[in-house]
Formats: C-alpha cells, structure tokens, sequence
C-alpha cells in the first residue's frame, strides 16, 4: 500500500496511473454512449485498517446482462474481474470509502451509429467517495418533469452509459430548482426511480417497491434492502406500480443505490413525508445497511471481499 492514495485505473489490458488512461476523441461510446457500465463501492473499515468491495458476483452479472443487452463482448470471468478489482484498489492505497467503475463499451474509433461490427473494450478506474445524498438531513426530491426512459426506447435493466443523459436532465432539473434528487415516473405515469436511486415505501410492517416493469435499474442495494427486511427485521416487499400520490402519503420513504446508500426522503414536491425526519423503518435498515456493507456483520461477510493482503495489526 502506497503512504499517499495514487488512483489507477485498468485500461488496454494493463494497470496505470489514472492520469495516463486517455480515450481519442472518436471513441463510439463517447460519441454514442455505447457502454455499459458498473459502480462499485468499496468501503473503508478503520478498526481493520481494510477496504471491503460490496457484492462483486451481482455486480459482474449484471455487468453481463448488460453487455448482452448492447452487443458488448465481454470476457473477463468473475474470478478475472475480482483479481483485476482488488489489485486496483490495493495499488491506489486509499485508506477512505472508494467508488469503482467497471465500463466494458465499444472503442473503435468510427463514425457511424450501431453496435455491430465495432471493437469493444474494457476499463476500470477508481475514486475515492463519501457520501452522494445527506443520509443524516435525509432527502427532498421532487417529481421530475422528465420521464424514465422506456424500456422500448432504451432498457433501463441495462446500466448503458447514454441512458444517463436521462438522469442527467433529471439531476439537474431538481438541483437547479432547490431540491436534492428527482424522482422520475414512467410513461404510464407510475413512481419509477431517483436518477440513480431505486425508491421504496413503508406501509405498515412491509416495503412496496416499483418492479423491473416500471423501468427501474434492478438495484443491487434495492435487493440487499429486500433481504435485510425480511432477514432482520421480518417485512415482506411487495413488488408493484405505486402512484406518484402514494409517496406524498407514505409513513415512510427512502432511496436505496450504490451512491446514496439507504437515504431516506423526507420531502417530496413541498409535502412533508413522515415528520421530515427518517421514519424508524429506514432508521433501523440504514444501520443494517451500514453494518453489512463494511463486514461488521459476520451473518453477510460473503458479501464483501477484502482487497488489502497486508493489513496493519
Ligand atoms: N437506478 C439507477 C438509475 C442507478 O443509476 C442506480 C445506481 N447504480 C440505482 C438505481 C441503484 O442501483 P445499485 O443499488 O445497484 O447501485
């Protein structure tokens, strides 16, 4: 482990500092935002001096799914990817929570929009991340006046690159207007997803969540949430559409993503959800959440892979 953090990045097959990985200008996923993309958290233990990466098997899978999805050839088995994931981390040498981004995405350098007969590549570079959304304050969002992407137009199952300009039109909107994140809703007018955040309601003693149908991201948080609730804390999720006036008259809100972690929401278009404070619900999940995800809870230490081999006693 370096004294000072070097981030480094995984580009053309070889390892490198960051600052040296360029892209030419006529790169097809820059121009065409055809990539395909993952974002990893690796989050920092201070009392075991060690960076533990969350969930590498689902994020690699879906990272799969995805490149199926946009023609992308991908070769890295999961062994591979853990391999070339826990090396980057190590040669960095941060010692805070890190964010990880594996892009496989077309390279060749052509006009031309498709996704047949292109070169594809793969790339991984790390930063370091703290917080995306206040967790404390919590969350005010409002109904985005953009709608989520449909699933006929580009799938939002498939975390691709040039779906972001959605969410982009949506993070800004919202910021630019006061709020902290957008909430999107699909073409039938259903609560779909934040701009990147799957969406969850409490009602009584379960979750209500949007299902794939409404055009969501199938968030790796959003099913860690699932199983936590029913394993910890005996609520079921039901998977169903919910209107936009359900969350205005939830108990309870919360986010759940990569970045935002469990954020609860605790406003919504100038109504008030809950007391504005985090319900005892996303409290309790939250804290759940915060455990697992640095290995301080044994029951779900398969879900985290150390990248340090030489940890400080
Ligand atoms: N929806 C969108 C649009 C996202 O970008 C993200 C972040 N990856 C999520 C949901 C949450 O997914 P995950 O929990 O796997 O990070």
């Amino acid at each position: 482990m370096p004294e000072a953090p070097i981030p480094h990045a995984y580009f053309q097959k070889q390892f490198m500092p960051l600052a040296e990985a360029k892209i030419g200008i006529m790169t097809h996923a820059f121009n065409y935002g055809t990539g395909v993309f993952e974002g990893i958290r690796g989050n920092w233990n201070d009392a075991e001096q060690q960076i533990y990466l969350f969930r590498l098997k689902e994020h690699f899978d879906r990272l799969r799914k995805s490149c199926r999805i946009m023609r992308i050839e991908f070769e890295y088995s999961n062994e591979e990817l853990q391999s070339i994931i826990t090396k980057l981390v190590e040669m960095s040498g941060y010692r805070e929570d890190v964010y990880i981004r594996p892009l496989a995405y077309k390279s060749s350098e052509v006009l031309g929009v498709r996704l047949h007969d292109l070169d594809d590549d793969f790339l991984m570079f790390i930063a370091p991340f703290g917080p995306y959304l206040d967790i404390e304050k919590g969350a005010r969002c409002c109904t985005s006046s953009w709608r989520r992407v449909e699933d006929t137009a580009i799938p939002a199952r498939a975390k691709i690159t040039g779906i972001y300009a959605n969410s982009a039109l949506a993070k800004t909107e919202a910021q630019l207007n006061g709020f902290d994140e957008a909430i999107m809703l699909d073409e039938r007018g259903h609560v779909s997803e934040g701009s990147g955040e799957n969406i969850f309601v409490v009602d009584g003693d379960r979750l209500i969540t949007p299902p794939p149908s409404s055009n969501i991201l199938v968030g790796i948080t959003r099913e860690t949430v699932i199983i936590l609730a029913r394993e910890e804390m005996g609520m079921e999720t039901v998977e169903r559409d919910i209107d936009r006036s359900e969350l205005y008259a939830a108990e309870e809100c919360f986010m759940t993503g990569t970045a935002a972690h469990v954020t609860p929401v605790v406003e919504l278009d100038h109504r008030p959800i809950g007391n504005s404070k985090a319900g005892p619900v996303s409290k309790r999940l939250m804290q759940l959440y915060f455990d697992v995800i640095t290995a301080r809870n044994s029951k779900y230490a398969s879900w985290c892979t150390p990248c340090y081999s030489k940890v400080k006693a």
